[in-house]
């Protein structure tokens, strides 16, 4: 996406509601204050969809028995959201400031202000940080096997990681790849058991255990990477056309460190009512749920702090002009 085609430049005007982040959980702000009638905001981040927009198929989100593609349900996200009155802008938040009221918010397209935030930034792909990941980035390692599966069609391919999500992706892999090898660091999954019954059956994937991946190798792109057996420390090199990367996420809240409560690992600790500690500001998603991290559970969340921001709003008597 790019910015640039932002559809409108910010005003000096005060939304009741902006919403940061246009995943399930900020579509489900956006729709709920929507539709109570507040001047709705919802700024998109760079990647508009967020995670869920880069995932093959979502096959349980309730009310879509045979599956959604990821891309389908974010497009019916957003035309939900927008046809209760939520607009939608184009922009990256690169500042925020909770000190004052109205909060201000400062994107590439100029500044924002709100009575009330929803913070919906959701999370990012973790990174291996070992040696070559980010000069072969785009050059055969991927974070991504919805955008990238399809330039790998007949090749070799290695997912790392052991979880429902290295799973998934390592399964869709085999559309396009030969062989897909999957690599992870101890000896049994973390998937769930429907997961890794599917991908223990298909027959082009394969696993490498009780591994971890030291370098990445290739000059212009992936040849090969460097593996360390864990438990006898062996070193070997492994050929490879491309290597994706699925090791958990990272939550997007580096804005709001030092204003708003986060925990160790920089997830915000919304209360039972998605309340962050600073009072007209709630979070929704993965952004404050390293637990379920389901697009069910975003979108919920997200429907609560749109409740929420309603109520508050309206006690304040502040909204609607
Ligand atoms: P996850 O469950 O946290 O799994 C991350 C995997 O990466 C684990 O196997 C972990 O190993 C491994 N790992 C972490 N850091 C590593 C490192 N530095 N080097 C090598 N391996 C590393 O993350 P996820 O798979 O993205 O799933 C996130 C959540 O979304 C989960 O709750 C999952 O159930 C859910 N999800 C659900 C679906 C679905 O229901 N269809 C699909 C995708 C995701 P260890 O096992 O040793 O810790």
């Amino acid at each position: 996406m790019s910015l640039q085609s932002s559809l409108s430049e910010p005003t000096s005007q005060i939304h009741d509601v902006i919403v940061i982040g246009s995943g399930p959980a900020g579509f489900s702000a956006a729709l709920y204050t929507g539709r109570a009638h507040l001047d709705t905001l919802l700024i998109t981040g760079y990647d508009l969809g967020g995670q869920v927009a880069t995932t093959w198929e979502v096959d349980n989100y309730p009310g879509f028995p045979k599956g959604i593609t990821g891309p389908d349900l974010v497009e019916r996200l957003q035309k939900h959201a927008e046809q209760f009155g939520a607009r939608v802008e184009m922009d990256l938040i690169t500042a925020v400031d909770l000190s004052k009221r109205p909060f201000t918010l400062t994107g590439h397209n100029g500044n924002y202000h709100a009575r009330a935030l929803i913070v919906a930034t959701g999370a990012s792909a973790r990174k291996l940080e070992v040696p070559g990941e980010k000069e072969l980035t785009g050059r055969g390692v991927s974070y991504c096997a919805t955008c990238d599966g399809w330039f790998f069609q007949d090749k070799e391919v290695v997912v790392i990681g052991g979880g429902d999500s290295a799973m998934e992706e390592g399964l869709f892999l085999t559309k396009y790849a030969s062989k897909v090898t999957v690599v992870h660091r101890r000896d049994e999954l973390r998937a769930g058991p429907a997961m890794q019954k599917r991908a223990m059956e298909n027959e082009k994937v394969h696993f490498i255990w009780d591994s971890v991946v030291e370098e990445i190798l290739g000059e212009t792109a992936v040849q090969a990477l460097k593996l360390r057996n864990v438990k006898t420390g062996e070193i070997s090199e492994f050929a490879t056309d491309g290597v994706f990367v699925f090791i958990g996420h990272i939550p997007n809240t580096q804005l709001y460190t030092g204003q708003l409560e986060m925990d160790d690992r920089g997830y915000l600790k919304p209360d039972m009512r998605m309340r962050t500690n600073v009072e007209g500001v709630w979070v929704a998603g993965e952004a404050g749920d390293p637990h379920f991290r389901q697009v069910i559970t975003s979108a919920g969340m997200g429907a609560a702090a749109g409740m929420e921001a309603q109520r508050w709003l309206d006690a304040q008597g502040t909204w609607r002009g």
